[in-house]
């Protein structure tokens, strides 16, 4: 993919491209830069994150937030949070909680400056009354979809309502009386008079309010009339001061429509400038809110916060750093043309955060039982484990070693192939930390499945010993079975099975999902250090088998594990295809 190995130049501080500016800024820094640069706003620089409280976030969300909070944190600005919540039948604080949790997660702090669209209804309806004054706006009786049959193409222009001539004081008092609650929802909207014939379609008479009788999350009952995100949004970024108003590419087409609108309220000294960047799209996933909610209304994933799930909240329980979320959203970067990010970049991202951090320690996912016939019945011995290697002082942690072990049945082949370096009939291994085995005997049921591996030990293998400089071509990972203690791991693969769901447009969505996005495997053995340490947020290296985190869950007496993700890596060589 062309577009990405474009961006993962950036990962190279020192390179250069010409996407960066002169300091190694992205555009939209540049652009901020150079507004600070000459003294505009008098040097001030606020920007807003403005979500609209209808779902939960996603990492596309995420990329915005970078960028919002980011810009104001590297120039010394102020980022808000503000709430567009014009939609009130859409909307709800469970919303509101979960998007303040997941920015805050991610790292970032608005101080007291979160604001909500709905603060500003009075002045937003004020304006509306002025702009019926002056003639520049009309109630439409029609039906919406009576307007949209009158929008005309991009090359044809659009048709004028026969309202649209209505007196100034017909008007007012319609509008009064829609949101008096006097008409039913759809009957009547306000529109900007502007231009039907316009190149630009946004300017053909745009709805400015619509009747909603559902009360407001915020706002009860005050309100029958609800302002368009149009005509909320701009202005909403001028009540607040904002100098920077960041956004996507999609409302490129709109800015003129908010200028238009601020142009109404502002003065020559100040006005916001909106600055737009391409939205971050992920393979194998969507990013549609609007589908989002219908995976979980419908019970196809577990929740907005389901591991498998695009969202801030599913990633951080799958067990997903904040840096790993902003590593990868700093590869990618900031550009002007839209692109398909692939999700291996930012499994590798996981991946090198969870390796700089994550704890090492042994568990075995698919359990045979090994008796080590020579090795005493009673005796159990400690081994020294290294917490992470990565890091000098992770310390170690202890784990029994007894006769009666578990190891991967994966690791056992009774007729190997010739690169087979792991347990066979008459080999070695050596057990990660600990001992030498020789496999002696395999013991199997009545219906030929191996129950138990006999095996004897070298005991002069162990670490600090003579034997230990030993060489063996392979070492497997144990648990000690009389220790071991059981749990269930979830493990998650990608969502869906088709690389971009969203550009199958003759499919329904949910034809696409993965069916074996979430295998759960139960009774798998953990090391008693893992069972101690089981607490949400701790993440585990099971060593030769991935990363794993504690699932929301799980409790001490039924632990359950999240695989993050496997060790193995695909992002490199899908570099080099
Ligand atoms: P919708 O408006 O359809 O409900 P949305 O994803 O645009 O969905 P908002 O809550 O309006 O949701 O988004 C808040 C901010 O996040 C907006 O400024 C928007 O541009 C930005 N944003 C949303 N999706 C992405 C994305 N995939 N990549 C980057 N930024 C995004
Ligand atoms: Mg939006």
């Amino acid at each position: 993919m062309a577009e990405i190995k474009d961006n993962s130049t950036r990962l190279d501080e020192t390179q250069n491209t010409e996407n960066q500016g002169s300091k190694g800024y992205n555009f939209v820094e540049q652009l901020v830069y150079d507004d600070l640069q000459a003294g505009k706003n008098g040097g001030r620089l606020n920007t807003r994150f403005p979500p609209e409280p209808n779902g939960y976030l996603h990492i596309g969300h995420a990329k915005a937030i970078c960028m919002d909070f980011g810009v104001a944190e590297k120039f010394g600005g102020t980022c808000n949070l503000r709430f567009d919540d014009t939609n009130p039948v859409k909307e709800d604080v469970e919303y509101v909680d979960s998007i303040r949790e997941d920015i805050k997660w991610l790292g970032f702090d608005w101080g007291d400056r979160e604001y909500y669209a709905s603060d500003y209804f009075p002045q937003l309806f004020d304006l509306a009354v002025r702009l019926i004054k002056e003639g520049k706006a009309y109630v439409d009786d029609q039906t919406s979809e009576e307007i949209a049959a009158q929008k005309g193409t991009p090359t044809t222009p659009g048709t004028e309502s026969p309202y649209r001539n209505r007196t100034p004081e017909e008007n007012l008092d319609l509008f009064m009386r829609m949101n008096a609650g006097e008409f039913e929802e759809g009957a009547r909207v306000l529109r900007a008079k502007i231009d039907m014939a316009s190149s630009n379609m946004h300017f053909r008479d745009p709805i400015m309010y619509r009747i909603i009788k559902h009360p407001h999350h915020r706002t009860g009952t005050t309100w029958k009339v609800y302002p368009m995100y149009d005509f909320a949004h701009g202005q909403s970024d001028y009540f607040e001061g904002v100098t920077h108003s960041i956004c996507t590419l999609e409302f490129v087409p709109h800015r003129p429509l908010y200028d238009y609108f601020v142009d109404e309220l502002a003065d020559e000294t100040y006005r916001p400038r909106q600055i737009e960047f391409n939205r971050l799209n992920l393979t194998y996933t969507v990013m549609s809110k609007r589908k989002l909610l219908q995976l979980v209304k419908e019970g196809l994933v577990a929740g907005w916060d389901d591991p498998r799930m695009p969202t801030v909240s599913g990633m951080r329980r799958r067990g997903f750093t904040p840096q790993s979320i902003r590593n990868f959203i700093e590869r990618i970067g900031y550009t002007k043309y839209e692109a398909l990010n692939s999700v291996s970049l930012l499994e590798h991202a996981v991946r090198e955060d969870l390796n700089r951090i994550a704890t090492r320690v042994m568990a075995v996912i698919n359990p045979v039982k090994v008796v080590i016939t020579n090795y005493p019945e009673d005796m159990v011995e400690t081994v020294e484990m290294d917490n992470n290697p990565e890091q000098p002082d992770a310390g170690t942690h202890a784990m029994p070693f007894s006769r009666e072990i578990y190891i991967e049945r994966d690791d056992f082949m009774e007729n190997p192939p010739k690169k087979f370096f792991r347990l066979a009939p008459g080999g070695e291994v050596r057990l990660k930390g600990a001992y030498i085995i020789k496999c002696e005997e395999v013991i199997k049921d009545a219906d030929g499945n191996i129950t138990e591996l006999r095996c004897t030990y070298d005991p002069d293998t162990r670490s600090g010993l003579p034997g230990s400089q030993r060489k063996v071509k392979g070492t497997l990972h144990w648990v000690s079975a009389a220790h071991a203690v059981d749990a269930t791991a979830r493990l998650y693969d990608r969502l869906f099975n088709v690389e971009n769901p969203a550009a199958e447009p003759d499919r329904d969505f949910r034809d696409m999902l993965n069916p074996d996005s979430l295998q759960i495997v139960e009774g798998i053995k953990v090391e008693p250090f893992v069972a101690e340490n089981a607490k949400t947020g701790t993440k585990f290296q099971f060593q030769r088998i991935g990363y794993f985190t504690p699932d929301l869950d799980s409790t001490p007496d039924n632990l359950i594990f999240n695989r993050t993700i496997a060790l193995k890596d695909s992002w490199e060589k899908e570099q080099k295809k």
